[in-house]
């Protein structure tokens, strides 16, 4: 299905791009501290610059902001939320963090907005734990596959790592 959630993105600014282009390089959450001493030598040189473009990228779907953490990742998957409801599982060891969107989690919270007559604007569901690898890393094991809680209706941005066969490696 094709779902147009977000407008056609309008031409990036050189600034947006090179934060953007930063951001897709990084393999955990960065902060804007961090972008912007990447991107010193593109000529980048006040925090406002980088938050200003973050703002926009934020605006056009192509990144979120990661809360707890108060940093942000290029979106795994831009123009193609269905839901408004992302939910981040972020690795409190490597960083790493997989993003999926889960209609059953959204429309769950929806019915409780229209009951308490709470209008919801934005929802964002942050889990904190240790990803499949590093707890493979911590264990020698084999990852387990009922790591990823994912409901029925759930698809996982990247793809679902999956044990390969079973017994030790
Ligand atoms: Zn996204
Ligand atoms: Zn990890």
């Amino acid at each position: 299905m094709p779902p147009a959630t977000h407008p056609p993105t309008p031409a990036l600014t050189r600034h947006q791009s090179l934060v953007l282009g930063a951001l897709a390089r990084e393999d955990a959450p960065a902060s804007a501290y961090a972008l912007l001493s990447h991107l010193q030598g593109e000529g980048l040189r006040a925090p406002q610059q980088v938050y200003r473009a973050l703002d926009k990228l934020i605006e056009y779907g192509l990144v979120h902001r990661v809360e707890t953490m108060n940093a942000f990742v290029a979106c795994a998957h831009p123009h193609a939320h269905a839901q408004g409801l992302v939910v981040f599982a972020i690795c409190d060891q490597c960083g790493h963090v997989d993003e999926f969107s889960d209609s059953a989690i959204e429309r769950r919270l929806q019915g409780w907005s229209k009951s308490a007559g709470f209008q919801m604007k934005e929802s964002t569901v942050e889990l904190h734990g240790d990803c499949a690898r590093c707890q493979a890393a911590g264990s020698g094991e084999a990852p387990a596959v009922a790591a990823m809680p994912a409901a029925p209706a759930a698809k996982p941005a990247r793809r679902a790592r999956k044990a390969p066969g079973a017994g030790p490696a």
